[in-house]
């Protein structure tokens, strides 16, 4: 069996003295495996600290996951905004790194009123150049540009899984709530989510499957797309045909929870995933 590691997105609720590297231990005491290091308004931390997350981390065995913050768009009409949106991935890399994650993940980008070829190659571009800055300073944390929920943002699952294969270090973040929310309802039966999974394994090759990285929370959508996350069993997100269909393609990496009640749907996404195994 490929290592599913289960977590949240940031710090638990319930951990005390709120930060970082109390969220890793509360995050292992909770019995949950991963945690993902929220940057999205920012990359606030400094070296120092990253260098003792990283010592807690492997300490109480709990892998580190980084969002980079979401004020990035590589497809940005002014060249200043696009330098930006890249030094904002190229800093969650870096101090994500040293804190020892693995894997760093960003929307990529809008569409604006470009064509989505166009955004692509604008976005694989700038992924080539942030990727061999990166190799340049023997940082191999993944680049995961993640499916996104929302028609205008750049990022269906064929995007996303298409630069991985022709940016290496590249690797896709699959959200399947933002699949759901984007498509207005679909990608939430076992078959769909097989199908997803199926496309990953033909175009990227079993190594990917063995380590993916995925978001997963309850979410709530309308004809736009992506409104807001929810409580898992408050949404329609059928979280056990997901489960059911990582457990079937023996899919390893980090799971990570996004909802609002984070640990909690997180211990349910656990508890559903043990079960669903027996
Ligand atoms: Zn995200």
């Amino acid at each position: 069996m490929a290592a599913l590691k289960i977590g949240t997105a940031g710090v638990p609720h319930s951990t005390k003295a709120r930060s970082t590297q109390n969220g890793i231990k509360r995050v292992a005491e909770l019995g949950l495996e991963c945690m993902e290091i929220e940057f999205v308004r920012g990359v606030q931390m400094k070296e120092p600290t990253a260098i003792k997350v990283n010592e807690i981390a492997s300490k109480v065995n709990v892998e580190l996951t980084v969002h980079a913050p979401y004020y990035v768009n590589l497809n940005a009409k002014e060249a200043d905004k696009v330098k930006a949106s890249a030094k904002r991935i190229m800093d969650a890399a870096n101090i994500g790194s040293i804190a020892g994650a693995k894997s760093v993940v960003f929307h990529a980008a809008y569409y604006l009123d470009n064509r989505p070829k166009e955004v692509y190659e604008a976005v694989k571009k700038e992924l080539i150049e942030i990727r061999k800055q990166l190799d340049d300073q023997g940082n191999l944390i993944h680049l995961r540009p993640e499916t996104t929920g929302s028609p205008t943002q750049f990022g269906t699952i064929e995007e996303i899984v298409k630069l991985s294969t022709e940016v290496p270090g590249v690797y896709p973040c699959i959200d399947f709530s933002h699949l759901h929310a984007r498509s207005i309802g679909a990608y939430n039966t076992y078959e769909e989510i097989y199908q997803v999974l199926d496309f990953v394994k033909k175009e990227l090759g079993v190594a990917a499957l063995e380590q993916l990285h995925m978001h997963l929370s309850g979410i709530d959508y309308g004809d736009k797309g992506e409104k807001k996350h929810l409580i898992l069993n408050e949404s329609d997100m059928n979280y056990e045909a997901v489960l059911q269909a990582l457990i079937d393609f023996n899919v390893g990496g980090w799971l990570i929870c996004e909802s609002p009640n984070l640990e909690e749907d997180a211990l349910l996404l656990k508890e559903t995933y043990e079960k669903l195994q027996k």
